[in-house]
């Protein structure tokens, strides 16, 4: 099973470099795993919105990405996709810790982005937690020693970081920042910055945010590789 995985992978691999993105509508078109490819028609997502189809196949080549595209415009699997991607191309395991952190401004949006994840990752056997407080610390702490994927808020997860000698980053594959301007806005530019300072520098990073502000920028400035970034803006009839 594991050889027959591996040649997946290689082909997978060798798909995506080949893969032109001129065009595509779909999500069957994508060079996606199966398992991905189960959970999006299981969910009924059939067709690509602008965003998806302009950041997609670049974070699946491995690119950094600042999306701009406003609310409502399907930002979550833009991330998403990529990121269950990601995990599944390096043949992540429970042993290899946490390999994708998303940051959401407010608790109930890392829920909404948990749930989707949910769905869409039906068919993977990755684990994947929310830390966004409210539970006790050391119940919390527990439990993501053991996660692949976390979705989290800023506050709680510096408040981890800080805290937890033993807390693992070292292997991480991607951060995703969702709804930056808004993570901003309610003040949490030093908590982001020392987040990242925590987080290994070889990893892939996808900022999206529903509107291009300057303090965005700064913040793609610091958080994206500046020689592989890739900007997107994407404005659609609602
Ligand atoms: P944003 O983060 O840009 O505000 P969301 O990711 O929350 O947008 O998506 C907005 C709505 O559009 C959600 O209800 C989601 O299920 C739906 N949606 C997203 N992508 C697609 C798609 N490709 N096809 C159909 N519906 C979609
Ligand atoms: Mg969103």
């Amino acid at each position: 099973r594991r050889e027959r995985d591996l040649k997946d992978m290689q082909e997978l691999a060798q798909q995506i470099a080949d893969f032109d993105s001129k065009g595509v509508t779909s999500f069957g078109e994508l060079p996606i795993s199966k398992f991905t490819a189960i959970g999006l028609k299981k969910s009924h997502f059939t067709t690509l919105t602008d965003i998806q189809k302009a950041s997609i196949p670049l974070a699946l080549k491995g690119r950094d990405i600042l999306g701009a595209a406003k609310t409502g415009s399907g930002k979550t699997l833009a991330f998403l996709v990529p990121l269950l991607e990601t995990l599944y191309r390096n043949q992540w395991t429970q042993h290899d810790g946490l390999g994708a952190l998303v940051i959401s401004p407010t608790r109930e949006l890392a829920i909404q982005i948990f749930d989707v994840l949910r769905k869409i990752g039906r068919a993977h056997s990755f684990s994947a937690g929310l830390v966004i407080g409210g539970k006790d610390v050391q119940v919390e702490r527990d439990r993501i020693s053991r996660l692949n994927i976390l979705v989290c808020t800023p506050g709680r997860m510096l408040q981890h970081m800080d805290q937890a000698a033993g807390f693992e980053m070292g292997n991480l594959k991607l951060l995703v920042l969702d709804e930056a301007d808004r993570i901003l806005d309610m003040g949490f530019r030093k908590t982001i910055d020392a987040i990242i300072q925590h987080l290994p520098k070889n990893r892939q990073t996808l900022l999206f945010s529903a509107t291009q502000t300057k303090s965005v920028a700064d913040l793609a400035r610091l958080s994206l590789s500046p020689s592989a970034a890739e900007y997107i803006s994407a404005h659609e009839a609602a």
